[in-house]
């Protein structure tokens, strides 16, 4: 398989040869057509086996068509990944004109909440600080009214962790007919149950 074969348009095929990918890694074969086909993923994969492109340049072509509002919402535990994930997504949306903000703790509130109501694209988050930010600000469930895509990254320790509270509260803003692109490095039993929130999921086992 070619990374054209999976169904990208050219400019995404060509930000793939210019970042070194050769060709489509399993999750990225698996996950990439289904996901512009409009389907809800989960992919069981580890950190390096591509799955950042996997969910990354589908939602990036389907924004280049549509480019409105908050587009996408990416969930991961972390500061680090939540760095990582931006910095991918600028890598491959770099012929695009992709607004992409980074919401996680540590940072001022304000200057976040600011960076949200310009309404980028891209939005990467840790689900503790854009709850509160979501709770804080009345303005801001609004902007992730129209918001195609909710991904979440290492969904199995976002789960973990102990971050239902915030799920429900992200969730609450966001529209029934988005798409829902889970990755996660094991199976676990609350993943089957938030994935029974989605009606058309598709799984991936990676081995
Ligand atoms: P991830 O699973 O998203 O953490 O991927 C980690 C690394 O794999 C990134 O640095 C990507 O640039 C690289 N990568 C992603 N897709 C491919 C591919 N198809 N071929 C080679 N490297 C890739």
């Amino acid at each position: 398989t070619t990374f054209a074969g999976l169904g990208l348009s050219k400019w995404a095929t060509e930000v793939c040869k210019e970042l070194g990918l050769k060709r489509p890694t399993p999750v990225q074969t698996h996950c990439i057509p289904r996901i512009l086909a409009g389907e809800d993923v989960m992919g069981i994969a580890q950190t390096g086996s591509g799955k950042t492109a996997a969910f990354a340049l589908p939602i990036l072509q389907k924004l280049e068509k549509d480019p409105f509002g908050v587009f996408a919402l990416v969930i991961t535990p972390t500061r680090e990944l939540a760095s990582q994930l931006a910095e991918q997504f600028r890598a491959l949306g770099s012929s695009l004109p992709v607004k992409c903000a980074v919401i996680v703790g540590g940072m001022d509130t304000t200057t976040q909440a600011k960076a949200l109501m310009d309404r980028p694209h891209v939005v990467v988050a840790t689900p503790g600080r854009i709850t509160s930010l979501l709770q804080n600000d009345p303005d801001l469930p609004d902007i992730f009214a129209r918001t195609k895509y909710l991904v979440l990254d290492e969904a199995d320790k976002v789960l973990d962790v102990g971050f239902q509270d915030e799920l429900r509260v992200i969730f609450r803003c966001l529209p029934k007919d988005r798409q829902t692109l889970l990755f996660s490095a094991t199976k676990t039993s609350d993943l089957e149950t938030l994935l029974q929130l989605s009606s058309n999921a598709s799984y991936f086992y990676e081995a």
